[in-house]
């Protein structure tokens, strides 16, 4: 069974890079597997429009096939209930991945936001943990460095599989926020720990902290520094709830990181016209927002962005109380 869904391995016998390797899944998984085809065929015909929200802007997207994800209960009752689709065992027959680290497989998300998004799940059932997986997103970052960029949603704020470990990968700078992190004016140094630099990214609208380092172990430590000052801050004794963004550009890795107050904004839950579903993910939360409702998609505006982005956003209170104990 488990050999039957490895496509390929990473590291590869022939040195071929994890971008190499990831495209040729794509493409072979394409051809191979219907849902997948109808899944990127269906971005063709996705709308998508800028939003400009003052000091920043977003764009918004109007994705129908999101509505599984969007709409999905994450729930522990409902969780528990069904079958965890991120098993091996679970996998549509079609479905085939790379074996990375022995630890991790890349598979074709079938109800891609990209053309080429990968989710990347543990090859056990493991819970979402960030905490237990930092070494493993920095290196998915490193060798997936040429193409892709790797994310990550805490499992109280936009895991679908809250039960199973996972990352994702988006091609490079199609988040907008990766494009915001690079802009002089809107970086703010905040401290250096031993080499890593932690900055604020302001005027976004949201709380955004990005880490950069060359060094991995400086940034690795910096990282699970940061959550243990988110923890005490939003006063919790589980993973601080966040989403988390990393690349690996120049030599350096760059961690973006949101701290969340909540998953889901009120007008989530709300009913009839006022009901906007909207259910702010790493993807969404970085700039690219993402509805699978139409009328969503014409209603919605800089108001509506600012307010759910404030609503799902640590306040700044909380902001300042994790960089004083950092
Ligand atoms: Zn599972």
């Amino acid at each position: 069974m488990f050999e039957q869904k490895i496509f390929s391995r990473y590291p590869h016998p022939d040195s071929e890079s994890l971008p190499s390797l990831s495209s040729t899944l794509f493409h072979d998984q394409k051809k191979k597997w219907g849902m997948l085809a109808e899944g990127v065929s269906g971005l063709e015909s996705v709308l998508s429009k800028i939003i400009n929200c003052g000091t920043f802007a977003v764009r918004l997207q109007f994705n129908p096939k999101r509505i599984i994800s969007t709409g999905a209960n994450v729930d522990p009752v409902s969780i528990k209930e069904r079958k965890c689709f991120l098993c091996l065992d679970h996998l549509p027959q079609e479905q085939q991945g790379i074996l990375y680290q022995e630890k991790f497989i890349v598979l074709c998300n079938p109800m891609p936001i990209f053309r080429e998004h990968f989710t990347i799940s543990h090859v056990e059932h493991i819970p979402q943990s960030i905490e237990e997986n930092i070494i493993n997103f920095l290196d998915l970052a490193k060798d997936f460095a040429a193409s892709h960029a790797i994310f990550y949603n805490g499992p109280k704020c936009g895991a679908s599989a809250p039960d199973h470990m996972h990352f994702q990968a988006s091609p490079k700078n199609c988040i907008p926020v990766e494009n915001e992190a690079v802009i002089v004016e809107r970086r703010r140094l905040y401290k250096k720990l031993g080499d890593v630099s932690i900055l604020l990214l302001i005027h976004t609208g949201r709380s955004i902290l990005i880490l950069e380092s060359a060094n991995k172990q400086d940034i690795e430590f910096a990282f699970l520094r940061l959550t243990g000052a988110m923890r005490k801050a939003m006063k919790t004794n589980e993973e601080p709830m966040l989403n988390a963004l990393c690349s690996f550009t120049d030599g350096m890795w760059r961690i973006i990181v949101f701290p969340r107050e909540k998953h889901r904004p009120d007008v989530y839950f709300k009913n009839g016209d006022e009901k906007i579903l909207i259910s702010p993910a790493a993807v969404d939360i970085g700039g690219l927002i993402i509805t699978p409702i139409e009328k969503d998609f014409k209603t919605v505006d800089a108001t509506a962005v600012v307010k759910i982005f404030e609503e799902v956003s640590v306040n700044a209170d909380i902001l300042n109380q994790i960089l004083t104990s950092l």
